[in-house]
């Protein structure tokens, strides 16, 4: 029996976790966290007869406490001793935001394998938690769905036959679209996604392709590729999740539905590939494949990702948290949809790059970019 601990359970990837977790008989939940969502949280560990829960936000832990006979930890920090305590043989980290890279690291600290849904740990910390990786000694598997197909499209690759990465990107709902028509999108608009179902965060960062941007730099700390070599390709059918190249000329893909069950199964019951509700892609009808280089010029996110991934140290962390914030204030209505990149790039111009050397100074990068785009949207109202 394989326990697993689930952070951001509340959430989209969360409760698809649980549906897997539910119907494997080898899989057990012991562990859950999330944010405030207390209603949410406890009838899923009451489904799930989980006896010890984390809620960040102290009031959502105190309902719980009143509704829940078990445990409840509060804080970041109860979500820490949450991972740090549980004994999980598996820690699925499907927190969002840059507010996930603690509880990754506690979890490799720990000593559980780490299924990675939290891309933003990865885009922030890369350097240390790709350390704490090899320190741990156990696997990190990814659940974000390019690099589940890229991690086995590589398996079994001898040494220096892989000469790139091509990760695919529907194209979100603007595709096609000018950045002159795009001044007055809306939040609704932004909201749409063609082929995903996921929570408002990566659904808007799908829109401005920053998604891409962070999986550019995710893909480059998982599997040690230079940046140069790693292709991002719009697919607006989301049926190829992710290609790797080879010197032989050859180019493996990873194909199937657009369900992020596939890539969330195949992380927590690794190497065993459970079987899933999810069929393999009927091949009888006609079936389209369409690519296309991205709109770097109208999608001005994967740009700039690439750059802060490139420059290093603190720059990501940087560029992570502004947009953080930026899309925050997107979906609160007080910015526009255009203003996501500006003030992206604005705090990467304000603060400057420092070569990396702590958690600690990682953490106060996000948040004087936070501060740079609270002060710009302040400042603009
Ligand atoms: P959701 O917004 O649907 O869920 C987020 C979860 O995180 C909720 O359970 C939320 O709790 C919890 N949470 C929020 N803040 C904190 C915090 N500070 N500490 C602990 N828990 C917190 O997001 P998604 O499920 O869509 O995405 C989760 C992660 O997975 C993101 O990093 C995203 O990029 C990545 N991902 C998602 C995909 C998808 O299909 N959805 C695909 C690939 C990657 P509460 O409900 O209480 O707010
Ligand atoms: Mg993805």
């Amino acid at each position: 029996m394989r326990s697993v601990a689930v952070l951001g359970a509340t959430g989209s990837i969360g409760t698809q976790a649980l549906e897997i977790v539910g119907a494997h008989p080898g899989l057990r939940a012991c562990a859950l966290a999330a944010g405030s969502d207390h209603a949410g949280l406890v009838a899923a560990a009451r489904a799930h007869g989980v006896e010890r829960i984390a809620l960040v936000d102290p009031q959502a832990a105190a309902a719980a406490r009143a509704a829940f006979p078990g445990e409840v930890l509060e804080g970041p920090d109860g979500v820490e001793r949450l991972v740090a305590e549980g004994g999980a043989d598996v820690v699925l980290n499907a927190i969002v935001g840059s507010a996930g890279l603690r509880a990754t690291l506690a979890a490799l600290a720990a000593g559980a394998d780490l299924a990675l849904a939290n891309k933003e740990s990865l885009v922030a910390g890369g350097e240390l938690v790709m350390e704490a990786v090899r320190r741990s000694g156990r696997a990190m598997l990814p659940v974000d769905s390019e690099h589940s197909a890229l991690a086995q499209c590589l398996a079994g690759a001898p040494e220096g036959a892989v000469t790139g990465l091509v990760i695919t990107a529907s194209g979100g709902p603007f595709r096609g679209r000018t950045a002159g028509s795009l001044a007055d999108a809306t939040v609704a608009d932004a909201l749409a996604h063609p082929t995903w179902s996921m929570g408002a965060k990566i659904t808007i960062d799908s829109a401005t392709l920053m998604n891409k941007g962070l999986e550019v730099i995710e893909a480059h700390h998982l599997f040690g590729v230079a940046y140069e070599d790693i292709d991002v390709v719009v697919h607006p059918q989301s049926i190829v999740h992710g290609m790797v190249r080879y010197r032989d000329g050859a180019l493996l893909a990873h194909v199937g539905h657009p369900d992020m069950r596939v890539p969330i199964s195949w992380a927590l019951t690794f190497p065993e590939r459970a079987a899933t509700p999810v069929p393999t892609l009927g091949l009888t009808a006609p079936l389209r494949l369409e690519f296309e280089p991205p709109d770097l010029a109208t999608f001005r996110c994967l740009a700039l990702a690439r750059a802060a991934g490139r420059e290093g140290g603190t720059a990501p962390s940087v560029l992570n948290a502004a947009n953080e914030a930026a899309v925050a204030s997107f979906l609160d209505g007080e910015i526009g949809f255009l203003d996501i990149a500006a003030l992206v790039e604005r705090a990467l111009d304000e603060v400057a790059a420092e070569p990396l050397a702590s958690l600690e100074q990682l953490e106060e990068a996000d948040a004087r970019a936070r501060a740079v785009v609270r002060d710009a949207v302040r400042t603009a109202a």
